[in-house]
């Protein structure tokens, strides 16, 4: 299969986790945020699958077709998430070449630059309670669990590593987003996008395996 449908396939993986968590995700949001994750999530990955498919009928390689579906993520999507999402995918299409292959570096390195896209265009600190207390953390085991050739067993490694961390968020106050104006009541929650992501990555391992 070409690369690009195989990035498609990704896309299509990652609308179906975010319909199946879109309740979950909402009433987190809604305890210490606006209550909109879930739907952010939905329709940013939902726009991306789709604007995926139509790059590929187009006949686009994965490079193209991540940039295209980073914008349409951001645009469905709406919000803070949706923006970073975005970002980080088309970054990550920037690791790709439209007419070369795909190895379990280029993924590893795929998901690096769109971490770095993250911590970039969002400007969070680990502690912030954001998506960044997991992306951090995963990005460190990933590093460390990745050998060469072992993409799915050290992302999945390093998404178990980033739900810990993302259900520790649960102990810090936010300082940053919506859920600042909130205060203290974002106590005893964890943070909504952290959550996200470590279930996102935790898919993608199993995916790759
Ligand atoms: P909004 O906050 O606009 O309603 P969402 O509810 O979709 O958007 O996303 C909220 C999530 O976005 C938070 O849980 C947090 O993980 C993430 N987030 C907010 N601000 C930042 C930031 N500056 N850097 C990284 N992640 C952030
Ligand atoms: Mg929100
Ligand atoms: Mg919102």
């Amino acid at each position: 299969r070409r690369v690009a449908e195989q990035v498609s396939d990704v896309l299509a993986l990652f609308e179906r986790v975010c319909a199946r968590e879109e309740a979950e995700l909402g009433r987190i949001d809604a305890i210490a945020g606006d209550g909109d994750h879930g739907q952010g999530m939905a329709y940013g990955s939902k726009g991306a699958a789709a604007a995926a498919r139509t790059a590929l009928q187009d006949g686009a390689g994965a490079r193209t077709l991540l940039v295209r579906a980073g914008e349409a993520w951001a645009e469905s999507a709406g919000g803070t998430s949706g923006a970073l999402w975005g970002g980080a995918l088309t970054a990550a299409g920037g690791v790709f070449a439209d007419d070369a292959g795909c190895t379990a570096r280029t993924i590893v390195d795929a998901l690096d630059a769109g971490i770095a896209a993250v911590l970039r265009l969002g400007g969070a600190k680990v502690g912030d309670k954001t998506m960044v207390d997991a992306l951090v953390p995963f990005r460190a085991r990933l590093s460390e669990a990745f050998t060469g050739d072992n993409a799915s067993e050290a992302i999945i490694e390093a998404a178990t590593t980033a739900r810990e961390a993302a259900d520790a968020t649960a102990d810090i106050t936010a300082t940053l987003g919506r859920a600042r104006v909130l205060g203290d009541k974002s106590l005893g929650t964890p943070d909504p996008g952290a959550i996200s992501f470590s279930i996102l990555m935790t898919e993608l391992g199993l995916h790759l395996g």
